[in-house]
């Protein structure tokens, strides 16, 4: 595969997810540990997965 310029800017969709408290930007959504910060995790009922890498989380509760 050619290697691809990847432009590593997240898109304006990405903002909706954060929420801004005082000068603390916390993300309303889990993030992917192995994709890093910038993706996030999908909510299931009982677990979140990563549309990218497909990793998956189940909730413990
Ligand atoms: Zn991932």
């Amino acid at each position: 595969m050619p290697k691809e310029k990847r432009k590593n800017r997240p898109s304006n969709k990405i903002w909706k997810l954060y929420k801004i408290e005082g000068s603390d930007v916390k993300s309303t959504h889990e993030t992917c540990p192995k994709c890093g910060q910038g993706v996030f995790m999908a909510k299931h009922k009982n677990r979140l997965s990563c549309g990218k890498c497909g990793y998956t989380v189940f909730a413990g509760k």
